[in-house]
């Protein structure tokens, strides 16, 4: 009996706060819910903090059709576990969390250790239901479980293939937006390239995610790091941060620079932007052997050159359990220094630090969510 009563504790709905997209465009409005508890092999979240990426607001902005009904979306969340389903090993109630992106643990990539080929990616990511199939959303016809998280709410549900434990030696706030962006950053450096010392790289777009490719490029030992840009700004922090040359697309010819500056052009380069002209210099300005890291699924006008190799990448290939960790010991080694492309919101302001990373004002917007009740 006692068993039973404690299944039926852990499904009770609750109720929590969330972020809400209607209408393509915006605004999102923070609305009250009720939610299901976890199922088995579920885990409760109590967020503390959400970064927003770049998806977060291309699907604000271009990809959502209001016929998918509203949706909550956030993939970079993190915050404390407060319940846990009956079949899940290896978390307990209040421990400290990030939230990655989600992948099956049971098709051929899963099970070799590559969670960012899994072929139930898409589904799992985008699919709007939960692990298991249905939503846990009840009433409101209002969808979640984005990047199985949809962090931008009070609570949330996640399982232990998205979950991430950290010592409790930073602040929580701080490691949300490890679980995507910097992760793809500095994965497609470390894991997908995996440049070597001495290897010249060009890094296009210095944004979050570039700006994390820039700090592994340093830390692997790059040489030389060149950062494009047309923001001046970014491209003065891109320096501090790793970057030995950086180019003004806005007003410098970007071929000339790269050429000048490497001879024969780079051995490896990260596409961060989408933007079509971006995409073909990144493959074009590759040396004979060089390898591109294209990180926006954008494929574009692009021509690759012979010899040349182009790598599609998801998440910088990273196994979120082994990487974040990883890039937490080099912040606390000083050599990741992410808290400075960090710009924190109180939850209530998410339009607003929505505008702000539009405009550029903000390079990684991390929402403070523990303030907000329940
Ligand atoms: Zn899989
Ligand atoms: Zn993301």
């Amino acid at each position: 009996m006692a068993t039973r009563r404690a299944a039926g504790d852990n499904e009770q709905a609750l109720t929590i706060r969330a972020a809400v997209l209607r209408r393509r465009g915006g605004p999102l409005s923070i609305e009250t819910l009720e939610m299901e508890g976890p199922r088995d092999d579920e885990v409760l979240v109590r967020l503390v903090a959400s970064g927003i990426c770049h998806t977060d607001i291309s699907y604000v902005n271009e990809w959502y059709d209001a016929s998918e009904g509203p949706l909550i979306l956030g993939h970079e969340g993190a915050g404390i576990v407060e319940r846990i389903g009956k079949k899940v090993k290896g978390f307990r109630r209040g421990d400290p969390v990030v939230l990655s992106y989600q992948s099956c643990g049971a098709c051929a990539a899963c099970r070799s250790g590559r969670p960012a080929e899994c072929r139930n990616l898409y589904d799992l990511n985008f699919g709007f239901r939960r692990p298991g199939g249905g939503n846990a959303y009840l009433r409101s016809g209002v969808k979640g479980h984005f990047f199985g998280q949809s962090s931008f709410a009070t609570r949330t549900l996640a399982t232990v293939r998205n979950l991430v434990k950290v010592k409790r030696v930073l602040p929580l706030e701080l490691l949300a937006p490890l679980g995507c962006g910097l992760q793809t950053g500095a994965g497609a450096v470390m894991n997908s390239l995996a440049v070597k010392k001495g290897a010249s790289i060009a890094v296009f777009g210095t944004g979050s995610v570039g700006l994390a490719a820039i700090m592994a490029a340093r830390i692997v030992g790059a040489a030389p790091i060149i950062g494009v840009d047309i923001l001046p700004k970014r491209l003065r922090l891109a320096r501090e941060l790793g970057a030995t040359h950086t180019i003004d697309s806005g007003r410098e010819d970007v071929a000339t620079r790269i050429e000048a500056i490497t001879g024969r052009g780079v051995d490896y380069s990260v596409e961060g932007t989408g933007n079509g002209e971006m995409l073909r210099l990144s493959m074009e300005m590759l040396n004979q052997k060089g390898t591109a890291a294209l990180l926006t699924g954008a494929s574009g006008p692009g021509r690759l050159p012979g010899g040349r190799k182009a790598l599609s990448v998801i998440q910088g290939d990273a196994v979120p359990q082994l990487f974040i960790p990883r890039l937490i010991s080099l912040y606390r080694k000083g050599l990741f220094p992410f808290d400075r492309l960090v710009k924190f919101y109180d939850f209530r302001q998410i339009n607003r630090a929505i505008a702000d990373s539009m405009r550029g004002s903000a390079i990684k917007p991390v929402l403070r969510i523990s303030a907000v009740q329940p």
